[in-house]
């Protein structure tokens, strides 16, 4: 027993870790099985406009609703595919199922936005993933630019030259591309401008205290202005009050995605928004002008 014959610390943290490490090991196993046993499914987050408070996009967030444990985070589950190389079908099985769903919204004779889907490092390093996005599009008669793909800045970083002529790859399959969780990474503002990108997100870190803390506030005014002089529309990530809805708008950032809004909705849901034509309410400004 570690707890008798340990150490130090050793003896305090080992069963901690046994138990985390064993839970991996299950949630591994089920993972292999959960694309056949049709456990996942996709969330659809509203983008909104913060110009005129339309709907201009969404994010489609991953869900694995896991038998008997519930639902399962990406935030858990998305790191133990990278490492198992699981994320590989899961990967594929996203866009194909972001661009069904697409269709079938267009069939039932809905107008969908653009749907955006995340691609994770080991993903976006992947020889054919552009074909399997051109392919999907394809097999669901979808305009590509109904298509965007979230990029982190640490899916770039391995290889920049590899990742610069990737996206230019997909960039002329004709899908959107967004640059995600913007700050946290490591990414060099010199290679920035070489990235055939369409959007920055703002990570939703500097926007938790934006309206409080002068130095997230300072970043997110840098990011809005670095992206704007790259010609680049930037969305702000996890907004959910009016404090920073109201900051951000003053400083001109395009759109936000967030609780504020909406959490992410399950794809009927996403649909009945759609139906209701429901916006952002944007106040009149302090100077009685609608917009900025
Ligand atoms: P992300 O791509 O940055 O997605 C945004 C996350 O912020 C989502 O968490 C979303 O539910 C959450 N969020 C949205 N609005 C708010 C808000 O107002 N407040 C707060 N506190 N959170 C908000 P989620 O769905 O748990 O996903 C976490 C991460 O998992 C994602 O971060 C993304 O990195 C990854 N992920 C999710 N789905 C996929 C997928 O299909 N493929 C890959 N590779 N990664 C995915
Ligand atoms: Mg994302
Ligand atoms: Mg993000
Ligand atoms: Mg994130």
């Amino acid at each position: 027993d570690a707890k008798l014959q340990g150490g130090g610390e050793f003896r305090f943290y080992a069963p901690e870790m046994n138990e985390r490490a064993a839970r991996r090991l299950a949630l591994e196993a089920d993972l292999r099985r959960a694309i056949e046993r049709d456990e996942l499914l996709l969330h659809f987050q509203p983008k909104m406009s913060l110009i005129n408070g339309d709907l201009v996009g969404a994010e489609a967030l991953l869900r694995w609703q896991h038998p008997a444990r519930g639902t399962v985070s990406p935030a858990e589950f998305i790191p133990l595919a990278e490492d198992t190389g699981l994320i590989q079908p899961l990967g594929e099985w996203v866009i194909e199922a972001v661009c069904r769903q697409l269709r079938a919204w267009l069939d039932a004779g809905l107008r969908p936005p653009t749907v955006a889907a995340n691609l994770s490092a080991r993903q976006f390093r992947v020889e054919h993933l552009v074909d399997q996005v051109a392919q999907a599009l394809r097999a669901n008669r979808l305009d590509p630019a109904l298509l965007e793909l979230e990029v982190t800045e640490g899916a770039l970083m391995h290889d920049v030259e590899a990742a610069v002529a990737t996206l230019h790859r997909l960039k002329s399959v004709g899908v959107k591309l967004a640059l995600d969780d913007f700050g946290t990474g490591y990414s060099s503002l010199a290679y920035l401008k070489r990235l055939p990108i369409d959007r920055l997100k703002i990570d939703q870190s500097f926007v938790r205290d934006i309206a409080s803390d002068p130095d997230d506030a300072a970043i997110c005014v840098a990011v809005i202005g670095l992206a704007h002089n790259l010609k680049l529309a930037v969305t702000a990530e996890g907004v959910e009050n009016d404090g920073q809805l109201g900051y951000l708008r003053r400083h001109r950032c395009d759109e936000m995605q967030g609780y504020h809004f909406s959490r992410p909705l399950p794809a009927d849901d996403f649909a009945q928004l759609l139906r209701s034509g429901r916006r952002l309410d944007l106040p009149a400004l302090a100077d009685g002008r609608q917009t900025l």
